[in-house]
């Protein structure tokens, strides 16, 4: 994965992010200036959540109280919301992705951080559309028609004792195999050769296409493992 694309993606993300940001704070200014004591609890809530940062080393029944407090104004910011039918996610940030708030990372307290899936799949799709493989809707098992090989055998031609057909159907079967066993390291690589026009790239693509279904990295004339 080039470094240069995933900054740019980042870039994108970040803009997503802000953008999302500006436009609750948008929408919170509207809504406060219709209803003004949404804006004194926000107030209210902030201040006693710095004071509670602030004596973090208040007794316990002080800290209590403030948690109350800060309980209290949240019940009444939700009942006057629901008393003028706005949704408590109006208040949210729309993210494209509420599972890494379009920061492109999903962060574990265990594992770290890790990509999220929705730019897995950026990076997937980009270097799909990078690959010179751009008839997934054509070139794909799906569409894949035997009745276009002919089922005679024609030794004289193809030096062959079975017809075009089967033929093609043993390679089809090697190509399922293939994509089956696509991630066991023991399993041998399969190598098209042969003149134009035998469907080598066809065939090709038919692979490529079912591994970037299975989220495998492919960029002809190699697929390899997407981590
Ligand atoms: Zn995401």
């Amino acid at each position: 994965m080039s470094n240069k694309l995933l900054e740019s993606l980042l870039l994108e993300y970040d803009y997503k992010k802000r953008k999302a940001e500006l436009d609750l704070e948008e929408r919170k200014g509207i809504l406060y200036q219709r209803i003004p004591r949404l804006q004194e609890i926000e107030n209210e809530i902030n201040n006693l959540a710095i004071n509670n940062a602030k004596n973090i080393l208040l007794k316990k029944a002080a800290l209590t109280d403030l948690k109350n407090s800060i309980n209290l104004l949240k019940k009444e910011k939700e009942n006057i919301l629901k008393q003028n039918n706005v949704s408590d996610s109006f208040l949210q940030p729309y993210y494209e992705c509420n599972l890494c708030q379009d920061t492109g990372y999903i962060q574990d307290s265990k594992k770290g951080s890790s990509l999220c899936p929705c730019l897995k799949q950026k990076l997937l799709d980009i270097s799909y559309n990078k690959s010179n493989i751009s008839n997934l809707s054509r070139e794909n098992f799906d569409n894949f028609d035997l009745s276009v090989f002919s089922n005679k055998i024609d030794f004289e031609k193809f030096k062959l004792n079975i017809s075009p057909r089967q033929n093609i159907l043993t390679i089809k079967n090697k190509c399922l195999d293939f994509i089956q066993n696509f991630d066991n390291p023991d399993y041998k690589n399969l190598l098209f050769t042969g003149n134009t026009g035998l469907g080598k790239t066809y065939m090709s693509n038919c692979i490529a296409n079912e591994l970037i279904k299975k989220r495998k990295k492919c960029s002809l004339p190699n697929c390899s493992r997407f981590t």
